[in-house]
Parts: C-alpha cells; sequence; structure tokens
C-alpha cells in the first residue's frame, strides 16, 4: 500500500532531493500536500507531476498566482486533464500545521528553514506521524517539549541530517537514549569545515555571501550554507544530536573532516568505532528516512574508495570560528538559551546575506544578545515563542552598529 507524505518546504534543497527520491519510487509513495514560501511556479510544477491533493504558500496574493499558474497548466496541456481541480491551494501558517497533521499522511518531511518550520513540524508529532528531521531549528529551539510531543504521541523521529543519520545507524538498534546501558562512550560529529577551512580572521573580514555559501561539499540552501561557512551548522548540530540521542554536550566531539564521506561516528567502550560512509548527496538520509527499517534505492552514485582514496581528520579551530562554542554554551545553559542562539542566528546570517553586516560580525551579534538574554526556563511552547521574539527583536535593535559602511 502507497505511503502518504507532506512535504513542508517542497521547493528547497531538501524538498527537491526528497521529491527526488519519491520520483524513483511512485507506488510506494503518493503526495498529499507540497508547501513553498517563495518559487510558486515550481511549487504548482512539482503538484501536478506528484498529483498533490494539497499545496500550501503563505499569502492571498502567491495563492492567486498559483491558481494562475495551474490554470496555464491546465491550457497547455493539449489533452486538457483535470489535474488541477484535484489540488487545493491553502494559505498560511495554519494550512502548514493542518498538511502536517491530516489524518491521511503519513509521513512528513521536515524541511522548512528555521524557525518558521516549528510550529507545523511539532503539528506532525502531536498527530504521531513519521516526522523526517530535516529542520534543526525546529528541535533546537523547543529540544524538551518537542521530543516529549514524539513521545507522547507515538510519532516516530527520525533524523535526515546527513550527521544525525549516519549516528541512528550507528548506534545499536535498540537505544532508547542511554549511553552507558549501550557501552558508548562518544558521539564524533563530523565537519566539512565548510569554504573557510584554514582561513585566518583576518583573510575573513572581507568575504562575502557569494563565497560563503560556496559549500565544497555540499549544494544546500543559503543560510544553512551560511552556517556551514561559521560553523553555527555544527553548533545547532551539536544541540541536535544532544536532544535527539539524550546526551550532554561533552559527550560529543567535533571532528573536521574536509571529504565529507563519513557522516559521523559513534565511539564505543571497547575500543570500536562505527561509522556511517557515503557520497554527500542528501538522498541518502531521506531515503533512509521514508523508507526505515527497510532501504530503497536513492539515485546516489556509489561509493568509490580508490577515488576518495584519502580521509583526513583534524580538530576544529574554535578562536577564527566562535559560533562552535556559543552553541555549546547556549545548549549547556538550557532553558530559553538555544531558541535565543538560534533567533540570532537568523537575524545575523540574513543580514550578512543582504550585505548589511561582515562575517565576522555575525558571532558578534550573536554573543551581544545572548550576554544580554536572562536565565529562564521553558514550559511551555509559548516560551519559546516568546524568547525568539525577544531575540530577533533586540538583535534587529543592536543591528545598526554592526553596519557595513558602503
Ligand atoms: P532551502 O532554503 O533550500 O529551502 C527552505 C524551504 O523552506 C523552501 O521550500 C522555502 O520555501 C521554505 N520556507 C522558507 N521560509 C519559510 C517560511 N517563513 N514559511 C514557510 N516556508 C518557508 O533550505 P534547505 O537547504 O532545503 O534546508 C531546509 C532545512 O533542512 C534547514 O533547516 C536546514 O538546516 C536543514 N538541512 C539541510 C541540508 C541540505 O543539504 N540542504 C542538510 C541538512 C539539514
Ligand atoms: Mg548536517
Amino acid at each position: 500500500m502507497s505511503q502518504w507524505i507532506t512535504v513542508l518546504g517542497a521547493t528547497g534543497s531538501i524538498g527537491s532531493s526528497t521529491l527526488d527520491v519519491i520520483r524513483r519510487h511512485p507506488t510506494r509513495y503518493r503526495v498529499y500536500a507540497l508547501t513553498g514560501f517563495s518559487r510558486i511556479q515550481e511549487l504548482v510544477a512539482a503538484a501536478i507531476e506528484f498529483s498533490a491533493k494539497y499545496i500550501v504558500v503563505p499569502t492571498a496574493s502567491a495563492a492567486a498566482k498559483a491558481e494562475a499558474f495551474f490554470k496555464q497548466a491546465e491550457s497547455d496541456t493539449s489533452n486538457s486533464s483535470n489535474e488541477h481541480s484535484s489540488c487545493s491551494v491553502l494559505v498560511g501558517e495554519n494550512a502548514l500545521a493542518d498538511v502536517a497533521s491530516a489524518q491521511d499522511v503519513d509521513m512528513v518531511m521536515a524541511s522548512i528553514v528555521g524557525a518558521a518550520g516549528l510550529l507545523p513540524t511539532l503539528a506532525a508529532a502531536n498527530a504521531g506521524k513519521r516526522v523526517l528531521l530535516a529542520n534543526k531549528e525546529a528541535l533546537v529551539m523547543a529540544g524538551p517539549l518537542f521530543m516529549q510531543a514524539i513521545r507522547d504521541n507515538n510519532a516516530l523521529l527520525l533524523p535526515i541530517d546527513s550527521e544525525h543519520n549516519a549516528i541512528f545507524q550507528s548506534l545499536p538498534e535498540n537505544y532508547r537514549g542511554d549511553f552507558s546501558q549501550h557501552g558508548i562512550e562518544k558521539i564524533l560529529l563530523t565537519a566539512s569545515g565548510g569554504p573557510f577551512r584554514n582561513k585566518t580572521k583576518s583573510e575573513l573580514i572581507n568575504v562575502t555571501p557569494a563565497q560563503a555559501v560556496a559549500h565544497p561539499n555540499w549544494t544546500m540552501g543559503a543560510k544553512i550554507s551560511v552556517d556551514s561557512a561559521t560553523l553555527m551548522n555544527k553548533g545547532l548540530e551539536l544541540i541536535e544530536a544532544c536532544f535527539l540521542f539524550n546526551c550532554r554536550a561533552d559527550q560529543i566531539q567535533v571532528v573536521v573532516h574536509p571529504q565529507s564521506v563519513i557522516h559521523s561516528m559513534v565511539q564505543y567502550n571497547d575500543g570500536s568505532v562505527i561509522a556511517e560512509l557515503g557520497q554527500p548527496d542528501m538522498r541518502t538520509p531521506i531515503a533512509y528516512g521514508m523508507a526505515w527499517p527497510e532501504r530503497i534505492d536513492a539515485g546516489v552514485k556509489h561509493l568509490d574508495l580508490f577515488e576518495i582514496a584519502q580521509l583526513d581528520f583534524v580538530a576544529p579551530d574554535h578562536d577564527t570560528f566562535p559560533c562552535l562554542n556559543l552553541a555549546q554554551n547556549a545548549f549547556e545553559r538550557g532553558g530559553i538559551f538555544p531558541a535565543v542562539l538560534n533567533a540570532a542566528n537568523e537575524i545575523a546570517v540574513a543580514a550578512f546575506l543582504a550585505e548589511q553586516i561582515s562575517f565576522l560580525a555575525i558571532p558578534e551579534l550573536i554573543e551581544k544578545v545572548i550576554q544580554a538574554c536572562p536565565e529562564q526556563d521553558v514550559t511551555c511552547l509559548e516560551d519559546v515563542l516568546a524568547a525568539d521574539r525577544w531575540a530577533r527583536e533586540l538583535a534587529n535593535t543592536l543591528l545598526p552598529s554592526y553596519l557595513l559602511d558602503r
């Protein structure tokens, strides 16, 4: 029987890789809903290709655009099938949560970028779905609440982030969140080092958004590409791993591995290290999450170790890339700190991408926001959302003092 999937963020990098896996298994997976914030024409084209029941767009004007693209596609099709009439266009945030939690849906690919993905991803968890988590920011912001929602509703959480997917594959099958029970010593979280690996601080003063998003190994959306360049991505992933696998930050060692062939490892107390290796192609973890516990063809080129020949490992440079420590500290302080870190980072990265602030100002701005943040526990979702709003407002207020001279 086919399984129904909703793809949140279908127009993005993870979204299109997910659609490619679905395309290879048309009887196994059927598309319930696709969502997109921009690129409405691509969204409509995908909805037609996969016969989606719903698409979700952010505004009424985007919906009008979508309707027009559907009409145009219908009139372009000589046999004028009634594909459009079977796809409804929904609008707004509540609709995202609706298509993530709808009864007919079996699994949800959570691949919206940033805090915007939190509510629909949580809706999927609350509805007991198989949640394929690419949207690491949702977990970073609301880790304990999110994990509780997964447990309370018998949802299945499968990590899509390549490192976490590799860790999941390298952990014992019956792992339930206790390192000592399985003789696990630590997680070795690999990092490519990003496009600026080996650069000194002074070499980073004038780097541009175009240089920052040019990742050596992975093709990804702009925000995560900048996060990879600052190493905030590894910081967010460290927090993500602590929540997913129920461990402390000091049980995770970040290892810079420039080839991105090993996607992460688990080290055991008998000396064994178990790793998952593969091409740097997100279709592997996506297909793994979709089919688990089975494996299906992901369209990924097989790994040729002779072609790779060499694997290198070095320690991260914390002085040049302070974001990793900022994230680790935020996790260790707990409460609202991870949500505040995430929000400040989103504002800083957007300002860098808009060429308003320099690359080196990103960690400075985040640190300023964190320094001003009061200790506060998280007891409910509103605490997380309030912390997110507070941090965004403060980051925006502080932004003018970091603006680049023009
Ligand atoms: P992307 O920018 O390519 O795509 C983001 C998607 O989210 C798009 O469909 C966009 O329309 C949608 N979106 C953006 N803002 C939105 C909003 N306010 N409301 C609703 N939808 C919105 O990003 P990506 O690279 O595909 O990354 C998506 C998520 O997956 C991120 O959380 C990222 O950290 C994570 N991730 C990505 C990769 C990768 O290889 N790209 C790897 C691991 C994890
Ligand atoms: Mg990753």
